[in-house]
């Protein structure tokens, strides 16, 4: 007789989630386990990473990666729109706000992360809900109602000049608002930016007729009901219809604190994505490994496979080790990459800066004998899947480091097929080459068969120009009769 299933519960629905599901099906987890997801968002799940899409009017659907129908289709049982209170690690049980209660054998945490709201007066009313016209970004319910609100000629106030309040402002602005980021950092991203990078992006955002004030902070939401304006660290104010909050996040814990998880500023976990109680897991933003917690889907996704593996027996001693972070964005629809040191560390640390005034392009390498410990890319980042291989991989640079400022000056017909392509999935030129060989004959085909441009979206361009430069072989039809 074989033994009965035990019962995998998932607690959230979003990235990581999604790509959980895929894993362990691929690994035919459903012989093993029942799964039973439960996602405080309703519907199934989407990339989130496309979320200004939605903001700027797309249909809501084109962003969902699994329709509720998807989770029909493969056996998994889906509870949207139904938040998980706590888990009852003693009995196995996970409670429900809704006062439902199941049965679980093991757990995996994917809360993600939630928006900082900061505690200023007027944020909130005397209910402690966000006074309306405050924002937060996360979620397509948030995109959706900020939708609703936005008009043209109203002013926005976006607290945050990071990614996030860069991609808003600029949909706001391209929306026919007035809008103006607030940042307290004295220049714009400045978590993956120099300072010189974070002015050069400043400009060019500010060229799109979006107002930057950096070095600032808010002390105040004005208005009676609704907010009708700011007030700045500086005491001046800002007439503002709206005001939206992106300025960073934290680990979603609150469910697991509850459940009497290990918590520090995430989610602890172990090398398997374990937590210390038995049969609990955690991994997304939502879990700290290692003493670190990510904001971006690479780690997740990363995190996925390895738990796959470990829960589905595939492979019992995959371990997680750590994700290299690096970012290559479009932030408000111009090109930046980060990776590693912003700035030098050592005395010896040489740093190389390709500044292109009018063109509004800043290179920059930090190098450390022939390893490169970090680099930007604003504005040009042609040479940037190279950059990824060599930090990725740990290889050395040039001889003249310049060159790896130049894509394609220094690398041989080997090293591009190793050439980092969609940073999200980790793809490289030559598997794409090799997905294109075996028919994939379009971006969408080349998507499916390697996940490449299924996260930020950004490298799809290149995957067309892969493309044209290596058409698929023909394909040959059978001759009739
Ligand atoms: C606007 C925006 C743009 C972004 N752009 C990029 C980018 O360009 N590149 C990049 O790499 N990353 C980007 N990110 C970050 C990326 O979206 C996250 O790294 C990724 O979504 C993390 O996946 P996750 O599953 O850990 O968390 P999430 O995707 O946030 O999913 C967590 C889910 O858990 C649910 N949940 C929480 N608590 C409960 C509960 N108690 N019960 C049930 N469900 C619960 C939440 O509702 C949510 O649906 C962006 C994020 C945003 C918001």
């Amino acid at each position: 007789m074989s033994p009965r299933k035990k019962r995998l519960v998932i607690i959230g629905n979003g990235m990581a989630t999604c790509r959980l599901l895929d894993e362990l099906l691929e690994r035919d987890a459903l012989h093993r386990y029942e799964i039973a997801v439960f996602g405080a968002e309703r519907g199934g799940a989407y990339n989130r990473i496309l979320l200004s899409k939605v903001l700027g009017g797309d249909d809501p659907d084109a962003i969902v990666t699994k329709p509720p129908s998807w989770y029909t289709d493969h056996g998994v049982q889906l509870h949207d729109g139904v938040s998980v209170r706590r888990l009852d690690t003693a009995a196995k049980i996970v409670e429900t706000e809704d006062g439902q209660s199941a049965r679980y054998d093991l757990a995996v945490f994917a809360t993600g992360s939630q928006p900082l709201v900061p505690p200023l007066d007027g944020m909130t009313n005397g209910d402690g809900e966000l006074r309306p016209g405050v924002f937060i970004y996360r979620t397509l319910d948030d995109c959706l109602k900020m939708r609703a609100h936005a008009r043209a000629g109203d002013n926005a106030v976006v607290l945050g000049g990071g990614l996030l309040g860069l991609e808003a402002a600029k949909v706001l602005s391209d929306a026919g608002l007035h809008v103006t980021v607030v940042h307290a950092g004295r220049t714009l991203m400045n978590v993956q930016l120099d300072e010189l990078g974070g002015e050069m992006l400043e400009r060019q955002i500010e060229a799109y007729g979006i107002f930057v004030r950096t070095g600032r902070t808010l002390e105040a939401v004005l208005g009676d009901s609704f907010v009708d304006g700011v007030r700045l660290d500086d005491d001046k104010t800002l007439a503002a219809d709206m005001l939206v909050l992106a300025c960073g996040v934290r680990p979603r814990v609150d469910v697991a604190r509850a459940s009497d998880l290990p918590i520090n500023k995430g989610i602890i976990v172990n090398d398997t994505l374990a937590t210390e109680v038995p049969g609990v897991y955690a991994i997304g933003e939502c879990a700290e490994h290692a003493g670190r917690t990510y904001g971006i889907v690479t780690p997740a996704w990363e995190q996925a496979a390895i738990l796959a593996e470990v829960l589905t027996g595939a492979n019992p001693q995959a371990r997680y080790r750590g994700s290299k972070v690096y970012t290559r964005l479009k932030v408000a629809g111009i090109d930046v990459a980060s990776m590693g040191r912003i700035d030098p560390e050592l005395d010896s640390d040489e740093v190389i800066q390709v500044v292109e005034t009018r063109r509004g392009a800043y290179r920059k390498l930090v190098v450390r004998g022939r390893a490169l410990v970090g680099a930007m890319l604003v504005g040009n980042t042609a040479a940037a899947a190279d950059l990824v291989r060599i930090f990725d991989r740990g290889d050395p640079l040039p001889d003249d480091p310049l060159e790896a400022l130049c894509p394609g000056a220094s690398s041989g017909g080997d090293e591009r097929a190793d050439r980092m392509v969609c940073n999200c999935n980790k793809v490289s030129e030559g598997r794409l080459r090799e997905a294109i060989s075996c028919g994939a004959a379009s971006v969408e085909a080349l998507c499916l068969a390697t996940r490449a441009g299924t996260g930020c979206g950004s490298c799809r361009t290149e995957l067309a120009q892969l493309l044209a430069r290596h058409p698929p072989p023909p394909t040959r039809i059978a001759a009739a009769g």
